[in-house]
């Protein structure tokens, strides 16, 4: 785990140099000499790159949506195609996709751009796609309290692809649906028909 408070400059150092030794011991564990000139500054480059991957864990997503406005609007709002990348927990393989949200206010909504910073928040931590979709249609639900929320995510798992059963094109799809979209199976066709076009 990171430091809890990685803004003091020497935990940074600290958590810098115990992750780039640890990239290290894992050259050398794959058979490879972590000093040849190609390698030197990979434990570096890995470092910054897993820091990106996991900048979700340094922020509280749902917090984006908190700014909140006063609406009289009672009919689906949907942002398609929000796309994103993340980390496959079990293989630390990249996950590329979409996230289609859709939601039914109650008096409030949240700015469009807000959404996607939240998928982005969830997303940007060692992840499974069923627990990403969980969490997207639960922070908006926690925050917007809307009539209902419907989450749908489209995506690739390298994982899928590199190894094992060797689908390069197969597409994992996995839904959320919460409120007034869970108990009506004509909302959900509304949201699904709207996906489509
Ligand atoms: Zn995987």
């Amino acid at each position: 785990m990171l430091h809890a408070d990685p803004e003091s400059l020497e935990n940074k150092m600290k958590d810098s140099r115990e992750f780039m030794e640890a990239v290290r011991k894992l050259i050398q564990v794959c058979g490879d000499d972590p000093d040849r000139q190609g390698l030197q500054e990979t434990p570096f480059r890995v470092m910054k790159k897993f820091l990106e991957y996991t900048e979700g864990y340094r922020e509280e997503p749902k917090a984006h949506l908190e700014k909140l406005f006063d609406v009289d609007h009672r009919d689906l709002i949907m942002v398609k195609d929000i796309d994103f990348d993340s980390v496959c927990e079990h293989h630390f393989a990249p996950i590329f996709g979409v996230a289609h949200v859709g939601y039914i206010p109650n008096g409030k909504i949240t700015g469009l751009s807000k959404i996607a910073r939240m998928v982005d928040g969830y997303a940007k931590r060692f992840q499974v796609q069923e627990r990403l979709t969980n969490q997207i249609a639960e922070a908006m639900e926690e925050v917007l309290r809307p009539q209902g929320v419907m989450v749908v995510i489209e995506a690739k798992h390298m994982c899928m692809c590199g190894r094992g059963v060797k689908k390069r094109d197969s597409v994992t799809v996995s839904t959320a649906s919460r409120g007034i979209f869970a108990e009506n199976p004509e909302k959900r066709k509304e949201f699904l028909s709207l996906l489509k076009n």
